[in-house]
């Protein structure tokens, strides 16, 4: 018996350890001097790029609030931007539960809107056709590491005065048309849950390019308190007021020790992923000749390495032939491949189904996508040669499928 090919392993090491270990010798182990510069840091890289050099001229970075995970970071997003009871937010069903949970949290209704066949992302036409008297926003999710159209949801959003939300969970590493997360939207949430890109376990934050907003969601992560611990540490007590309703929701110090030694290397680890894509979108190919062929016959990649914009490849994800899922699930797991599904058409799920009254037949493109989607290992620690057994189980299954079917 071989060992287990895991689905994901984190690649936090020394000098995270290292760092963490600092802040048990300091004062603040939560919100502190840890967590700004982290805010500080991630600000900057995410105007700066993959080098200096590329900084647009007076390009500001922008603000950036740590917090607990991006679910928490999506629902305070949504408070920040008041939205209310009876509002309506259209958002994407290929994605994971958090992203509508934010919505329902917040008190509006997410308005589920069919996806691109080729890529999953949100279409922006269906986004639009969509919109009624009661949207007030849009929540793209920029599903595997490549970023949504944001310049079409840009344009919608401005012609109907609506704000845009990015779930960039998936990444901080991508651009498309000359766009990065943070850049076209009111706010754009992160997470560093431990199988993300950039990792502490659990964690998140909220970039923003609003001042106005930034200081709305430090206060709502801090229970709607009007000072931080950290701002009342004087000579003096100082007395703090709460001004409105918030959460126990910041990232603290501990965890930001953890985050801040990843950031230089973000860029080198996502040439490692893309690296690896390549290899298995050569490898699939070699198997099934084209990878961007339709149902019913075809096994699709989404949105292929050399496909326009930057991914921040974080999910390799191959579209299986229908009704073959779950069989070739299984004859990895047999195999010995950790696997993931991201995602099934979350319309589909029991709560939100009944919640939203959608049945089957609803997002026909997300529908199909969440029947045939399966997620292959890939992290920058995974050697050629797993990835090579990764590569000939799933050749294996798909060629008894194929003889058996
Ligand atoms: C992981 C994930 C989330 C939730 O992130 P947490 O930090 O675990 O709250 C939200 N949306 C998408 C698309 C995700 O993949």
């Amino acid at each position: 018996m071989t060992t287990k090919i895991e689905f994901y392993r984190h690649q936090l090491g020394d000098e995270e350890a290292g760092s963490w270990r600092q802040v048990l010798d300091t004062l603040f182990l939560t919100l502190g001097p840890q967590v700004a510069a982290f805010e500080r840091e991630l600000g900057e890289y995410l105007v700066r790029g993959r080098d200096a050099a590329e900084t647009p001229d007076g390009a500001q970075p922008p603000h950036v609030v740590g917090t607990t995970s991006c679910s928490m970071g999506l629902l305070m997003a949504l408070r920040a931007l008041d939205v209310r009871p009876g509002d309506e937010v259209i958002t994407t069903p290929m994605t994971f539960a958090a992203t509508s949970n934010a919505i329902l949290h917040a008190g509006a209704t997410p308005r589920l809107v069919d996806v691109e066949p080729a890529t999953g992302l949100i279409d922006p036409d269906a986004a639009r056709a969509a919109v009624g008297p009661r949207t007030v926003g849009l929540l793209p999710v920029h599903l595997y590491g490549q970023l949504a159209d944001m310049k079409a949801l840009r344009a919608l959003a401005d012609r109907h005065s609506l704000f845009i939300v990015e779930d960039s969970a998936h990444g901080i590493e991508m651009e498309r048309d000359g766009v990065r997360p943070a850049q076209l939207s009111d706010a754009c949430v992160f997470s560093f849950y431990a199988t993300k890109n950039v990792t502490c376990g659990d964690g998140g934050a909220i970039a923003t390019r609003e001042a106005r907003i930034a200081e709305r969601l430090r206060r709502l992560r801090n229970h709607g308190v009007s000072k931080a611990a950290t701002e009342r540490h004087g000579a003096t007590y100082q007395h703090w007021d709460l001004v409105e309703l918030g959460y126990k929701a910041n990232l603290t110090d501990l965890d930001a020790a953890l985050l801040r030694p990843q950031l230089p290397r973000v860029e080198l680890k996502r040439s490692l992923r893309e690296r690896i894509a390549r290899r298995y979108e050569s490898a699939l190919r070699e198997l099934v000749g084209d990878l961007r062929s339709p149902p019913p016959s075809g096994c699709r990649v989404p949105w292929l390495v050399e496909a326009r914009g930057r991914s921040s490849h974080h999910l390799f994800t191959v579209h299986v032939r229908p009704g073959q899922r779950d069989a070739m699930l299984a004859k990895l797991g047999a195999a010995g491949v950790g696997t993931a599904v991201n995602y099934r058409a979350i319309h589909l799920l029991t709560y939100l189904g009944e919640m939203l009254g959608m049945r089957r037949g609803a997002l026909p493109i997300a529908e199909e996508i969440g029947d045939r989607t399966i997620s292959l290992p890939l992290y920058p620690t995974l050697t050629a040669d797993e990835q090579d057994r990764v590569v000939s189980a799933f050749a294996h299954a798909w060629r008894e499928l194929t003889a058996g079917g």
